[in-house]
């Protein structure tokens, strides 16, 4: 007699719930798998729901990327959507389930529970919140649609990723809008020299940008500042973060984390091992240094989803730690990022070198070549690569996911500079913006070039250092750093004697001339020469200089 097959109930319908119904159902044709979802959708493209609000994606079914008909159609699941869990009993084994049409509940048995309900925006107890539009679900989607045809003014609070989507579309429908950010910067995985690029293009696009700003009350029509300022504002969109959705799984007695999501170990079993979890509910496991970590997004929840349907098959199947490699488009910059970021860095007292770069994203020569600015962070003592951000028009999104993939290796920083990476002039230069990034911190951590960081530039120059421009005079004309003295890269060789012999700083635009001017001076007896990493434009994007 063949056993009875296995009752696997999944709370959550879209990335990682539906990622481990479907992965079942390959694994195992017997298994009776019944997917829970309370919005009345499932499997759909949370991720494409911004640009549905801003009329980029017309087609609102496009978003609807299966239905519980399909699902049942292809992989024998039984979808329930409108449909709440809203007990488990873990005594009986039953997970309570309340249809939201009729309320009625029923009792769901199952031998695997797997938990994927998600993460639900921040609300703060701010007056007026109640007007605020969040954005999760296509219902969410359906309301800020219907929201901005009568809409003029909107003002979107929050900076983050979803904050600046949100902008970008409501912009994109003609209304005029602004961001308040409470930080002194968007997108918080960058460091500041980064989202200054960001600020830039935003600005840019008439955004009118708000930073270490709080909102302090939302009225009829306007939003307060704490600085009692009103921002006109037909339409407010609350994206100030998401928090782990836990009450299900508080409710049931299992274990939270340090960082308040579910708890769960390598093979995904909560403090029960017959429920699971996965998705933007549970803590990560940091790639770097093992501890506890919310990383809300797609690709983690899928890959989770996919793989608990592998531990309950039966099959090997394990969680890795995260990195949050993460992308966002921004009024058509591309910012990416991976790792951990030189603030996060600094404040756990971990040693680093930062190295900044701004390649061009192919081959200059080759018409539609964009720059941008990418930024490696290494551990000097072993190489390793401990993470990197990216800003820029195109190609941004290859290189931080091959620094991504070299993480996940444990490739070194070094090794980077030895990548063999395709190449034609459309493409990438013969030496990818990947090479490159491996070049300068082998150079640095060898002591071939020692760099000065934009941070850092002003206490050097306080310490005594001369600060040489070796750029092009027009160069120097458009934009100096206060105190600089120019002396072209290719005459300087030629004026050796207006380079006195204590501590130099010398610097270029981007930091390759000024990396030639580094090595002539150090081979001519000049001892304390540092470039400026990432030369003026990166040091301008850090002191907010044009
Ligand atoms: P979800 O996909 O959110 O699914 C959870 C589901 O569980 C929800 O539909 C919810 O209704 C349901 N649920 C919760 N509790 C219950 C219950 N008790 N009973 C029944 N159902 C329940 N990530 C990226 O990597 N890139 C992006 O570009 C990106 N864009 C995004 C844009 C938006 C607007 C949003 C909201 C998110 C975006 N994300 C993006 C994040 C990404 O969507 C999430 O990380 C991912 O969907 C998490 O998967 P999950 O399965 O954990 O949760």
């Amino acid at each position: 007699m063949s056993p009875d097959p296995i009752r696997v109930v999944i709370v959550g319908g879209v990335a990682g719930g539906m990622s481990a119904a479907t992965r079942l159902r390959r694994l195992d044709e017997a298994a009776r798998i019944t997917v829970v979802e309370r919005s009345g959708h499932v499997s759909f493209a949370n991720c494409g729901l911004p640009y549905h609000v801003g009329g980029v994606i017309a087609e609102r079914d496009a978003l609807l990327l299966q239905t519980p008909q399909s699902l049942a159609a292809r992989f024998a699941i039984d979808v329930r959507v409108r449909h709440e869990a809203v007990r488990i009993e873990r005594d009986r084994r039953v997970v309570v389930v309340r249809d939201l049409d009729s309320g009625t509940e029923q009792d769901l048995p199952y031998d695997a529970l797997v938990l994927s309900p998600g993460a639900s925006p921040v609300r703060p107890p701010i007056p007026g919140i109640e007007r605020a539009l969040a954005l999760r679900s296509v219902e969410d989607t359906d309301a800020l649609v219907a929201a901005t045809l009568s809409a003029r003014t909107a003002v979107v609070i929050g900076g983050g990723f979803i904050g600046l989507e949100m902008a970008e579309n409501l912009v994109h429908r003609g209304l005029a809008t602004t961001v308040v950010e409470a930080t002194a910067q968007v997108m918080a995985p960058l460091d500041p020299e980064l989202a200054e690029i960001v600020h830039r293009r935003i600005r840019r696009h008439k955004v009118d940008l708000r930073l270490g700003a709080a909102v302090a009350g939302i009225g009829a029509s306007d939003v307060t500042l704490s600085t009692g300022e009103r921002i006109p504002a037909d339409l407010v969109v609350a994206a100030i973060g998401v928090r782990p959705e836990t009450g299900l799984a508080v409710g049931a007695g299992l274990v939270l984390g340090p960082r308040g999501g579910i708890a769960i170990d390598e093979h995904f079993r909560t403090s029960d091992p017959q429920i699971y979890a996965v998705g933007d509910a549970v803590e990560k496991r940091d790639g770097l240094d093992g501890s506890e970590a919310l990383i809300p997004l797609a690709n983690t929840a899928n890959r989770q989803g996919r793989f608990v349907a592998d531990v309950i098959a039966g099959r090997p199947g394990a969680d890795r730690g995260v990195s949050g490699t993460a992308i966002v488009g921004v009024f058509g910059l591309q910012v990416a990022t991976t790792g951990w970021n030189e603030k996060r860095l600094r404040a756990a007292g971990r040693p680093y070198l930062a190295v900044h770069t701004h390649p061009s994203s192919h081959a200059g020569y080759y018409p539609g070549a964009h720059g941008m600015a990418l930024k490696l962070l290494v551990d000097p003592g072993t190489d390793r690569i401990l993470g990197a951000q990216g800003v820029g028009e195109s190609g941004v999104d290859k290189r931080i996911d091959v620094i991504a993939t070299a993480m996940a290796g444990d490739l070194t920083a070094s090794d980077l500079a030895d990548l063999e990476l395709s190449y034609a002039p459309q493409f990438s230069s013969a030496k990818d913006p990947v090479n490159m990034l491996g070049y300068a911190a082998m150079n640095a951590l060898s002591g071939l070039t020692r760099t000065v960081q934009w941070h850092e530039l002003a206490a050097a120059l306080d310490g005594g250092a001369t600060l040489i421009d070796v750029r092009d005079p027009g160069e120097h004309r458009r934009g100096r750093i206060p105190g600089s003295v120019l002396i072209p890269v290719d005459e300087l060789r030629a004026r050796l004697d207006e380079v006195p012999h204590g501590p130099v700083v010398v610097h270029c635009a981007v930091g390759v001339r000024g990396h030639t001017a580094t090595r002539i001076l150090r081979q001519l007896g000049w001892d304390d020469v540092r470039n400026l990493d990432g030369g003026y434009t990166t040091w301008a994007a850090g002191v907010g200089r044009p």
